[in-house]
């Protein structure tokens, strides 16, 4: 029997995990919800970089990895297809595919923070639903932006900056009053594929206002690639 690693965090690796048998492994990195009702095993928490990953492989006597983690933990899947070399271990990963722009969308893709924060300068009322990065620049707002930033846990902003503490999925009319109260001029986001997350994207769409999306990192190739969750089970054949 093939004994499976599954690096996981995002919806469609829990949905992989729930067809795994108590002889595999569900990996997660620990700043999300830790599942309690899964058959397969769960364990949290790094591994220390691929080195330590690859060890753990072996030692564990894995016979599969798979990284279905989130398209831009670039660092986990950079670790994922280098343990898989060093320890001989195949590894497959599930791609989620990206958003697609469609007819009345402006979509501006952004490098990075410098990138990011130069595109953002006609603007005043901006949306940031990147997670708790921007939370380091709040210093730095210029006196004309009033700034508004969605992460997972909510947390002190400032006078020029609310933060407000939300989890996915999202629905069409909150994004709708969110967008109206707070008079959102531009959204920042990055390019996560996740329906739990697109309907902010409808609403942009639907009141004209441009999005700012980060470029998705690159992600290394690895023995296969999937696209789909049920073409990776099925593949699994188990
Ligand atoms: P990252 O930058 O690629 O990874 C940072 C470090 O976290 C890794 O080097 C690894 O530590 C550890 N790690 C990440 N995923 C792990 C996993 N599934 N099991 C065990 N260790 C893991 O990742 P990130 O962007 O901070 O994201 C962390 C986790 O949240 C990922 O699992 C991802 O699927 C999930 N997530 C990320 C986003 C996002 O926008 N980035 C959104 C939703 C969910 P060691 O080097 O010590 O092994």
């Amino acid at each position: 029997m093939k004994r499976i690693l599954l690096l996981g965090g995002i919806t469609e690796a829990l949905a992989i995990a729930r067809t795994l048998g108590p002889e595999h492994v569900y990996s997660l990195a620990g700043i999300g919800r830790v599942p309690g009702d899964l058959g397969c095993q769960v364990r949290v928490g790094g591994f220390g970089g691929a080195e330590g990953l690859a060890t753990y492989l072996h030692t564990e006597k894995i016979d599969l990895l798979i990284d279905a983690t989130h398209p831009y933990a670039a660092q986990i899947s950079a670790n994922a297809a280098r343990a898989a070399q060093l320890s001989g271990v195949p590894c497959w990963a599930l791609r989620r595919p990206a958003w697609q722009a469609q007819a009345g969308d402006d979509w501006r893709e952004v490098a990075g923070w410098a990138e990011l924060i130069e595109a953002l300068r006609p603007f005043r009322r901006p949306l940031f639903t990147l997670g708790r990065e921007p939370l380091q620049h709040l210093d730095e707002i210029p006196p004309e932006q009033f700034w508004t930033l969605r992460a997972l846990e909510a947390c002190p902003g400032n006078e020029r900056c609310e933060v407000i503490g939300a989890r996915g999925p999202f629905h069409l009319e909150d994004e709708r009053a969110l967008f109206e109260r707070r008079q959102i001029d531009v959204l920042i986001s990055k390019n996560s594929g996740s329906t739990a997350t697109e309907p902010k994207l409808d609403v942009a769409r639907e009141r004209g206002v441009p999005v700012l999306v980060l470029k998705r990192p690159e992600l290394p190739g690895v023995d296969r690639e999937f696209f789909a969750v049920d073409e990776l089970v099925s593949a699994l054949n188990l």
